[in-house]
């Protein structure tokens, strides 16, 4: 059945998908988003199993007060906009995390200052090193967060004066942007112990993503939302219904049709067609490109550029109930055990199945309705290669025992207080969101895959673009927000960040 009315269209409800719908909606299009899952959220939502709600994936965001650095905080902003701000009540985790390694147990406060105080206080003699890296972190993510509007309306050549460090850091990895400072070898450790929010080490990933991230956790502040990310999804899903918006769930999109250059419509599983002359996806890219569109109507030089890109890898995770009291037990909301200081050695331990590092979460020490009293919530995280093995379900109980013997060696006690346990593999991953090989971020954060080498929100045919993580800027919760931002001014044709913020006004 035709329906006329709708303009545009986005396949996929994760948060990059939602923010661009509830955006577009609210400045005056009809907007329908379509979901194959019986929820919103991707690989924010969350589930209940028994008493317990769990989420998914997400453990914590920044950017969700009006709390920041200059051009952050795009989340509050979102939700503002959308007037939903109020249905999401956003906890500040603070030390927002803590850092492990084999020598040293340290905790990383929120803020600029407490962060140097804290880590100085280990490293004496390296705090003026740590000040000048950590201002040029804040000034380079301040030209990051402006560098669109900055390039649209100057012009590359002045561009490149205002965006200075942007442009020089633009190919930088992380471990090259350390080679300016003497920096002890653990210190390194613990300011790069954040690197599985990005799934790389220091010596691949991007210094302007990282710095980004980063920057955003220490200024921008670190939030859990009250009730698990789902009410994020719903908050911004109840946003999208206030201006009119549609969302369908368990609404598999089969073909995205397109005359001519310009997009028709898409087809569902079911058959049916639903037109419109603006679609969005918010999916796998290479499922968008080759399984949605096909190859035919790309341009050859677009194709063989996406057969260059390099996807991210996947995540391992153990969702576990317990009865230990782990706040007795020193457990903190975020943990990260590290038993190599060397992220590198740690990132290939991951790509070859071998545990020398896992995160630790502990939801409920935040929030506790997410499980009874006197019960708590455990997530077990770590990087994980989709290729390393041949057939995950059956290896899946042997990983997660693995795991559990890991968080066990650093809460005593663990093992002995299980109430229940369950595990996401990259194919569990991949089978919820279709993320191919369960892809935790989109396309590696590297230098040659960020900034203006990101495959752009905006593709080669008439109407059809890209939100979320597989397009610019990257991946995670606040990347993803900030894709939609991009995507939904790119359609608006709105180069000023302002101009869309009065669009939905
Ligand atoms: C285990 C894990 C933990 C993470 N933890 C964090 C964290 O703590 N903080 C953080 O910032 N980031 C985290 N991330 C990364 C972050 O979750 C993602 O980068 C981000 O949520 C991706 O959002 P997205 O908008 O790209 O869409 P996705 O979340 O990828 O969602 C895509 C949606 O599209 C739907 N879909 C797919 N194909 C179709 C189709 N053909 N038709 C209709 N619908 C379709 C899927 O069902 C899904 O709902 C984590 C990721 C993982 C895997």
């Amino acid at each position: 059945m035709q329906q006329p009315s709708i303009d545009t269209i986005v396949i996929g409800s994760g948060i990059g998908g939602l923010t661009v719908a509830g955006l577009l909606a609210k400045s005056g299009r009809r907007v329908l988003v379509l979901e194959r899952h019986d929820r919103a959220g991707g690989y924010a939502h969350g589930f209940k199993r028994k008493k317990y709600h769990f989420d998914a994936g997400v453990h914590l965001t920044s950017g969700c007060t009006d709390q920041g650095y200059k051009g952050g905080q795009l989340i509050a902003k979102t939700l503002q906009a959308l007037d939903v701000y109020e249905q999401v009540e956003f906890i500040e985790i603070s030390p927002f995390a803590h850092v492990s390694l084999p020598e040293l147990m340290i905790s990383l406060p929120l803020s600029i200052e407490q962060f140097i105080k804290q880590v100085s206080d280990e490293f004496p003699g390296q705090e003026i090193g740590l000040r000048s890296f950590l201002e040029l972190s804040l000034n380079l993510t301040e030209q990051v967060a402006k560098a669109d509007e900055v390039i649209a309306t100057m012009g590359i050549e002045k561009a490149s004066i205002e965006l200075a460090l942007l442009f020089k850091y633009r190919r930088f990895t992380l471990a090259d942007a350390w080679e300016d400072y003497s920096f002890d070898p653990q210190l390194k450790s613990v300011l790069a112990a954040l690197w599985p929010y990005l799934g790389l080490p220091p010596e691949k990933v991007s210094f302007v993503y990282w710095v980004s991230m980063f920057i955003g956790y220490l200024v921008d502040g670190a939030y859990y939302c009250k009730g698990g990310f789902q009410t994020l999804a719903d908050a911004l899903v109840m946003g999208l219904k206030k201006s009119a918006g549609e969302i369908r769930f368990k609404s598999q999109v089969t073909k995205i049709q397109v005359l001519d250059n310009q997009v028709q419509g898409v087809y569902l599983a079911s058959g049916e067609f639903i037109s419109a002359q603006t679609v969005i996806s918010n999916v796998d890219m290479r499922q968008t490109v080759h399984d949605l569109v096909g190859d035919d109507y790309f341009p050859k030089r677009y194709l063989s550029r996406l057969s260059r890109m390099q996807a991210s890898q996947s995540i391992f995770v153990v969702y576990i109930a317990t009865s230990l009291d782990i706040k007795q037990a020193g457990v903190k909301h975020e943990a990260f055990y590290y038993n190599e200081c060397d992220h590198l050695k740690n990132y290939n331990n991951s790509m070859s199945g071998d545990l020398s590092w896992l995160s630790i979460t502990a939801p409920t020490l935040i929030d506790e309705t997410l499980a009874p009293n006197g019960e708590h919530l455990l997530m077990l995280t770590t990087l994980a290669n989709f290729s390393q093995v041949d057939d995950w379900k059956k290896e899946k109980p042997g990983f997660v025992e693995k795991m559990i013997d890991f968080a066990d060696s650093k809460i005593t006690g663990l093992k002995a207080h299980l109430l229940f346990v369950e595990a996401g593999s990259p194919a569990t991953m991949e089978r919820y969101t279709l993320n191919h090989q369960g892809a935790a971020y989109g396309w590696d954060v590297t230098p040659e895959q960020t900034g203006a080498l990101r495959i752009a929100n905006k593709s080669p045919i008439q109407g059809l673009y890209y939100a979320g993580h597989w397009t610019a800027p990257g991946g995670g919760v606040y990347g993803v927000t900030y894709s939609g931002v991009q995507t939904a001014q790119s359609i608006l044709g709105l180069t000023k960040r302002d101009d869309l913020w009065a669009a939905c006004s």
